[in-house]
């Protein structure tokens, strides 16, 4: 037997699976920043209140598009409508030049399962903001998706086709543009209206997992932010949407402004979508039962901001001067069934680990149980580590 046998297995930190540094410079993103570069013909151009209309105008539209199909509907099916009104909504939000529709929700249910660990493409926690925000598209393993996500979409072969073609919406567009309204319209209109949705949309992967508030345990970093919910026409009270994302509606106060629904409510009226859900009275409250998997989650994050290197050594060192002359693996060989449950003062209290909790996590009713399950964890996480270094022998 190696001290290796004494590991034990519940608290093994997550390897990342993206190299940051990995970003490549693809067609993809040179059209990237080429749609970015566009935006200086305005200073040839000038700009007139028209073409500036314009810009506010594509921005909506656009907006709508991919928060009520790109999201709302193709990504978590939070309403229904037919098939005609499903082709609009899809070519909408590919006039965003952001992919396709099938790829975008195939990639999106990604995110709701794995958010903010290792397999989460886009995790300020995991890779920073800036990899996150943008570096993740260009990165050829972060942008693969897996179209065997999304079944209930693949069957649709003018869906495909969309997706395989996806910037021919926006290049339908552009041009549309720079005929009706000219060089001024094409550059303000088209170009500087795209650049604003690209950071808009984007911020939802990055700043909404960073800045504002947790009103509820998700397991991840989702935030509500009031300011970016303007900006993106709902998608800001994210935190909400992490928490229950089958709702049509993401902002469940009535003073969380959501234009998406609003407009969706409009539509709904006019019987172009129906099936719009609202959040159930339990899970505005924040009493809605949390999966096993969120709590295992929520217990590891709250271990994981413990040292257990300092644990252990202030362990080792009391256990070393209560026991001169015994090797630590010895006690691994005697007891190594039981190492979990050796006592451990050094641990942190329950009730310190309440407090930390406190801090760190939005309130839930299940929050007891997985200050146990941490405090476990942690315990664990220490027991290994000791066994790992043992204790030097004292003459
Ligand atoms: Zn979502
Ligand atoms: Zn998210």
């Amino acid at each position: 037997m190696t001290q290796r046998d004494c590991v034990y297995p519940a608290f093994k930190p997550m390897t990342s699976k993206y190299d940051t540094r990995q970003v490549q410079i693809t067609g993809a993103f040179i059209a990237f920043v080429l749609v970015h570069v566009a935006c200086v013909g305005v200073f040839f151009t000038g700009v007139s209140w028209s073409d500036v209309a314009l810009a506010v105008g594509l921005y909506a539209l656009r907006m709508f598009g991919i928060t009520a199909g790109y999201h709302r509907y193709f990504a978590h099916r939070a309403f229904q409508t037919g098939r005609a009104f499903q082709f609009l909504l899809a070519f909408i939000a590919q006039s965003s030049l952001q992919s396709g529709a099938v790829w975008w929700a195939a990639k999106h249910r990604d995110h709701h399962s794995y958010s903010d660990t290792p397999r989460d493409s886009h995790s300020p926690r995991q890779y920073g903001f800036w990899f996150s925000h943008l570096g993740w598209i260009f990165h050829e393993e972060a942008q693969k998706a897996d179209y065997g996500r999304a079944p209930d979409l693949t069957r649709y072969p003018e869906l495909m086709w969309l997706d395989r073609n996806r910037f021919l919406p926006g290049i339908v567009l552009g041009f549309a543009t720079w005929a009706l309204f000219g060089w001024s319209g094409l550059f303000v209109g088209f170009f500087c209206s795209s650049v604003a949705l690209y950071h808009a949309t984007f911020a939802i992967n990055s700043v909404a997992h960073v800045v504002g508030r947790q009103r509820y345990l998700t397991g991840d970093d989702s935030r509500n932010n009031w300011w970016l919910a303007l900006l993106t026409f709902g998608e800001g009270w994210h935190n909400n949407h992490h928490y229950f994302m089958a709702s049509t509606r993401q902002g469940f106060r009535w003073w969380e402004v959501d234009v998406t629904y609003y407009l969706l409510k409009g539509l709904s009226a006019l019987r172009l979508v129906w099936g719009l859900r609202e959040p159930p009275a339990h899970v505005v409250a924040g009493q809605r039962s949390l999966s096993a998997e969120i709590k295992e989650r929520v217990a590891a994050h709250l271990a994981a901001s413990f040292s257990v290197e300092k644990i252990a050594e202030r362990a080792r060192v009391r256990w070393a001067a209560a026991n001169p002359g015994q090797r630590w693996e010895d006690f691994c060989k005697r007891a190594q069934e039981k190492l979990a449950q050796v006592h451990l003062p050094e641990l942190p209290s329950l009730d310190e680990m309440r407090a930390r909790a406190q801090r760190m996590f939005a309130r839930s009713p299940a929050m007891d149980e997985i200050i146990a399950r941490a405090r476990e964890m942690l315990e664990q996480a220490v027991a290994a580590q000791l066994a790992l270094q043992p204790v030097a022998v004292r003459a």
